[in-house]
C-alpha cells in the first residue's frame, strides 16, 4: 500500500493553485489511494467519485467535512508519517477561505477574514446606534408596554426587516456561487428523495457521528457525543427562537396580540426553550472548541467563537428582558439586547454562520450525487 500511496502522492490538481488548495489536493490524492475511511462520513465517498482536485471541488468536499477528528485518528499516514496527512485541519482552513471566496459583496470578505474585529465593531456600534436613538429621540411610547415603551414596534420592525431583506439579497449571490461550483441543477430539478435524505443528514448531524455512531474525537482516541449534542442544542435552540419570533408577528398582525406575552403562550415557550438551549448548546460548543485536539484546530481569526458569542449574549440578554420588565434597567438591556441581535444578523451574511447554507448545500450536491451513481 505504501508503495502505492509513494507513486500516487504527487497531487492531482490544477495548476496555479493556492498553497492551501495544492496541500488538499495532495491529501485528497492519498485517500484517494487509501480509502480506508471511506465509511466515516460523507466525504470521502464523494470525493472517490473524481481524479482531480481543483478549486472548487476542495470548497465542496471541505464544507462537506464536519470536523469530526475520525479520519485523523484513524489514519496510518498523518504526522509523524512523511505525508503528514491532515484531513480536519486542512479542511477547516479551506471552509474558512471558502466563506471568504464565496461573499458577497467581494470586499466583505474582509469582514469574514477579520470575523472577531468585525463582531466586536458591529456589536458596539449597534448597541451605540439603540442607545444614541433611544436618549436623543426621546422614543419612549407612550402606547406600548414592557420593551415596546423603550423603542416602539414600529421602529424595531423598520429597522430589522432593511437589514434581513439585505441579508436576503447576500444570501442568493453568495449561494448562487457556492451552488454552481457544485454538480447540482437548479433547485425544482433536484428529486425529493435528494431533499429528504439531504434534510435527515442535516437534522441529525450524522456525519458528526464518527462514522461508527460513537461521535467526536476531541481530545485523544475516545470518542464522545457532546459536540453534537451541543451543536444539536444550538440549532434548536435557534429554530425554536425564529419560531417564537414568527408566532410573535402572527400574533401582533393576525391577532391584534401585541408583545410581551405571558409565560403559557406559544412565542414566549418557543422563545424561553430555545434561549436557554441556545445557552446551553453555545457554552458546551465553545467548551469543546477549547478542548479540541490542537493537532486539528486552526486559527480562524474569531470566526467560530464570534458566532457562538453572539447567540450565547442575545439569547443572555433576551431571556433577561421579561425579568426586567418595569425596572430601570430594561431600557440599557433592550439596546445592548438589539445591538447583538443586530451584529447576529451582519454575522447571517459575512460570518460563520454561512458555514451552514454551504453545509446544507454541499450534503444536497453528495446526495445528488449518490443518486446519480
Ligand atoms: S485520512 Fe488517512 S487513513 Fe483516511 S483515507 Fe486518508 S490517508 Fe487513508
Ligand atoms: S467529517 Fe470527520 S471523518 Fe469526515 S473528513 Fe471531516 S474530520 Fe474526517
Amino acid at each position: 500500500m505504501q508503495d502505492e500511496l509513494t507513486q500516487t502522492s504527487a497531487p492531482v490538481t490544477a495548476p496555479n493553485l493556492l498553497p492551501l488548495y495544492e496541500e488538499s489536493a495532495r491529501i485528497m490524492t492519498i485517500c484517494n489511494a487509501c480509502r480506508f475511511c471511506e465509511g466515516h462520513c460523507a466525504v470521502f465517498p464523494a470525493m472517490e467519485q473524481r481524479l482531480t482536485f481543483d478549486r472548487e471541488t476542495v470548497d465542496y468536499l471541505a464544507n462537506l467535512c464536519h470536523q469530526c477528528g475520525a479520519c485523523y485518528q484513524h489514519c496510518q499516514y498523518a504526522d509523524p508519517h512523511e505525508f503528514n496527512v491532515n484531513v480536519p485541519r486542512v479542511f477547516a482552513e479551506v471552509r474558512h477561505s471558502s466563506y471568504a471566496h464565496y461573499a458577497w459583496p467581494k470586499g466583505m470578505a474582509w469582514a469574514i477574514r477579520n470575523a472577531g474585529r468585525f463582531t466586536i465593531l458591529t456589536t458596539l456600534l449597534a448597541t451605540a446606534f439603540f442607545l444614541l436613538g433611544v436618549t436623543l429621540s426621546g422614543d419612549q411610547s407612550s402606547e406600548g408596554v414592557g420593551f415596546y415603551a423603550v423603542i416602539s414596534h414600529n421602529t424595531m420592525v423598520t429597522i430589522f426587516s432593511f437589514v434581513g431583506w439585505l441579508i436576503l439579497l447576500v444570501w442568493y449571490f453568495s449561494i448562487r456561487s457556492f451552488w454552481l461550483t457544485t454538480a447540482l441543477p437548479g433547485i425544482f430539478n433536484i428529486p425529493l428523495p435528494v431533499y429528504r435524505r439531504a434534510m435527515v443528514s442535516i437534522l441529525t448531524l450524522k456525519n458528526l457521528d464518527g462514522g461508527h455512531g460513537h461521535g467526536c474525537y476531541q481530545q485523544g482516541e475516545v470518542a464522545s457525543q457532546l459536540r453534537r449534542v451541543f451543536h444539536q442544542m444550538t440549532m434548536y435552540g435557534f429554530l425554536f427562537c425564529f419560531v417564537a419570533t414568527s408566532l410573535g408577528t402572527i400574533y401582533h398582525y393576525g391577532l391584534s396580540a401585541p408583545a410581551p406575552y405571558d409565560w403559557l403562550t406559544a412565542p414566549k415557550f418557543f422563545g424561553v426553550t430555545g434561549g436557554v438551549s441556545l445557552l446551553v448548546g453555545c457554552a458546551g460548543l465553545w467548551w469543546c472548541r477549547r478542548s479540541t485536539e490542537q493537532a486539528i484546530e486552526t486559527e480562524d481569526g474569531g470566526l467560530g467563537n464570534s458566532l457562538i458569542g453572539l447567540l450565547f449574549f442575545t439569547s443572555l440578554t433576551g431571556l433577561a428582558l421579561p425579568l426586567l420588565k418595569g425596572t430601570e434597567y430594561l431600557a440599557i438591556i433592550l439596546c445592548l439586547h438589539l445591538g447583538f441581535v443586530l451584529a447576529l444578523f451582519l454575522n447571517f451574511a459575512w460570518g460563520k454562520f454561512m458555514h451552514s447554507i454551504y453545509r446544507c448545500v454541499a450534503l444536497l450536491a453528495s446526495e445528488y450525487e449518490k443518486l446519480r451513481q
